[in-house]
This record gives structure tokens, sequence and C-alpha cells, in this order.
């Protein structure tokens, strides 16, 4: 059967190559997608609920190595092999000679995503103690590099502004996992005035998907040499450059658990780097998720992170979102997955403990509002949190 090479991939000859050579592969040997592509021309986009739906059949029998944090309770599974974990470890170490080397550095993360790491610690300790670490590790071991979340960088910025921190050590701030915003880089840029910033678009199905040009910053270049990328128009067309579409990710060298043209659910628009340097395509855009922070009754900022896990990990909750309207007034909205019955779970009030465990008293006014869709911002980005209250 003639296999249709999607639009974007016609005109570059090493992604067509290597498209065709993992369907073809698929077709042959993976049992799931011998059926999901039996009559196909063209190869059909698959979306995160299909994949999840038939994970167990794309897994085919490996083991689990990843999942993913993704917006709904479930989650996806993903096993990568070691030589695929290399590739995607050689584009750390090229990235890191981008930016002029490895330095000695402190990671804020997630640690159930992470792996292991002797620089690696968990996102969840207070942001005092995260402060306390980033010194201690600057002064014992001339760690001057920091790595965390967006999210977790502008709370960790406010409370050293207000505090009065000095972080002017900080030479290189990474920041991942999240869209990194402009009003976050106001107070980023400020708190860590000597620090260059990275930023990369990875997830856990396919590691580093673009890098942060080193000489024009605003531009990510693409793992084209990993990933075939297609940014796509709701008729599933590629868009043009300077106009947003979905993000379609097909991984070439993933034989054991295949993404083909897999949905990863977020935007970004394609365009074309200026810096003349790197010869991969670049976005000139990507809007992924963003988590925010919200505050405590005490006036200190916390970072929204855990109370978005554990709302995000109920069962039948698809998508989420925590206002903070007032000080002391929160709503938690609430998209169920279909055929959900949030009285049988008793949603409401998990919900509601979820968010008194985090904030460790319960303010004076909260709610659940169970909503149809919660919709996108107004830049076409997700927000997990939002903080109203003025301080
Ligand atoms: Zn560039």
């Amino acid at each position: 059967m003639n296999l249709k090479i999607p639009a974007t991939f016609e005109q570059r000859p090493y992604a067509a190559k290597h498209f065709a050579a993992i369907v073809s592969h698929v077709r042959d040997y993976h049992p799931f997608y011998r059926r999901w592509l039996a009559d196909a021309g063209e190869v059909p986009i698959m979306d995160r609920q299909t994949f999840m739906a038939h994970n167990d059949e794309i897994l085919n029998g490996h083991e689990v190595t990843c999942t993913t944090s993704g917006s709904s309770g479930h989650k996806v599974r993903v096993h990568q092999s070691a030589e695929r974990v290399s590739l995607h470890q050689k584009d750390g170490a090229m990235f890191a000679r981008w930016l002029g080397g490895y330095l000695p550095v402190t990671i804020l993360v997630n640690p159930s995503s992470s792996g292991e790491g002797q620089s690696n610690f968990d996102i969840r300790m207070p942001l005092d103690e995260q402060l306390q670490l980033i010194q201690r590790r600057y002064r014992e071991l001339g760690a001057v590099a920091l790595t965390t979340y967006p999210g977790n960088a502008e709370i960790l910025a406010r409370t050293i502004l207000e505090q009065g921190w000095d972080m002017s050590h900080i030479q290189r701030l990474g920041l991942y996992g999240e869209s990194y915003e402009e009003h976050q880089a106001v107070y980023i840029r400020q708190a860590f005035p000597a620090a260059k910033i990275w930023t990369t678009y990875s997830s856990m199905e396919f590691g580093y998907i673009s890098l942060m040009c080193p000489h024009q910053p605003s531009f990510q270049h693409l793992m084209a040499h990993r990933l075939g990328v297609e940014i796509l128009d709701e008729n599933d067309q590629p868009c043009p450059d300077g106009v947003r579409g979905r993000v379609v990710i097909t991984d070439y060298f993933n034989r054991r658990c295949p993404f083909i043209r897999y949905d990863i659910g977020d935007f970004a628009v394609r365009g074309d780097c200026p810096c003349g340097k790197i010869a991969l395509p670049a976005l000139s855009q990507v809007q992924g998720r963003v988590m925010g922070s919200l505050i405590h009754r005490s006036g200190e900022y916390l970072n929204a992170f855990r109370v978005l896990m554990a709302i995000r990990d109920l069962p039948g909750v698809r998508r989420y979102q925590v206002v903070q309207e007032a000080l002391e007034s929160f709503v938690i909205k609430i998209e169920c997955e279909d055929g959900v019955d949030a009285d049988a779970l008793n949603l409401k009030a998990r919900a509601l403990l979820a968010l008194q465990d985090f904030l460790a008293y319960a303010p004076d006014e909260m709610r659940v509002d169970f909503v149809e869709e919660i919709p996108c911002g107004e830049n076409g980005k997700y927000q997990y949190s939002i903080c109203q209250v003025k301080k």
C-alpha cells in the first residue's frame, strides 16, 4: 500500500524517509499499529485519549519506564529503550554545549517525574527551605545554576524580592516543563539579575522536543533529527509560519512503544529562526500549560503545584483549575470525564479537602464548580491556577 507522507514532511527528505521507515516498521511488527494502520494510506492523528485507551496494546509487553503528568486524571504510560533514552541525553549534551558547558546546578522539580540525581530536590519543599538550599549549595559546591519550573521560579523570585535575598551568584536559570510567561519574567529577571535564562519544550513521551536557540532566545529549535513535528490547523493541514496550531509528533526511534502522529495537546507557532547557525527548523512560540501561585493567608506565596497534582489525581477529573478570587476565597473548577457521577465519587468534598490539606487551614470561602468546559486564557494557554489577589 502506498503511504501518504504528511504534507509537512513532503519537501523534507530526511523527515519523509524516517517517517516512512517507522510507519513501515510498526505496520510489519507491532500488533496494535498493524490494525490501526491497516487500511490507511494516510496515517491518522492519534490524540491522547485514544492513546490511553490502547495504552497496554501500544506498550506491547514492554515495561513502563515513565509516565506523563497530563491534564487528565489518567497518565500516559511510556516505554523507552536505553538506546532511545541515550538519543535524548545526547540532545541534552548538545544543549549544554550551546549554553557554554555544564555548570554545577541545583534542580528543584517534581520528584516523581525527574528520576534520581544528586542535584535533584523536591519542589514541594517550602520556599524558605528552597532558598536556603540554593544558597547552601552555592557556598559548599559552587552551584551557580538553578533549574526549575517557571511557576516555581516566579514565586521564588517574588519571595526573594520581598525578603531581600541576594541571588546574584546564579549565572544560569533553566525553566522547563511549563510555559514561561512575560508576567513571570518581570520578577524573575529582577530576582536573578545575573542569570542567563534558558527554556526548553519537552515531554515525558518524547524528551526534548525543542531547545531554546542560544543566539535568538525567542526561538526554539526542533529536535528534527529524532522527531517529526507537525503544526496543524483544525483541518489537519500544516499551519504556515506565524500561525498557531496543534503540535502533532512522530518519534522516529521509539519502535517498542511507538508514537505516530500523536497529538500531544499543546499549541505552537512555527517560525524561521534568523540565527543562521543552527540548521534545525524552529518554533517561534510554544503554548503549553501555565501553573501559577496562590497566596497563603499569612501573605506567603505558595506554589500551586501540590494542590493541582492532588486534584488532578482525583478519579473522573478531566481538567481542573483553582482560582483564588480573594485572599480568603477559592473556587475549584472541575471538568469531569464523560459519564462520571461526581456525587457518587464524592468529588466535591475530596477536592475541598485537598485544598484545605494544601493550605493547612480552611479559607473563609471555598467552593467547587462543576463546569462543561474550562476555557483557555486569552493567549490560548491553559492556566491551572489563577490568583486574583493583589498584594
Ligand atoms: Zn537559531
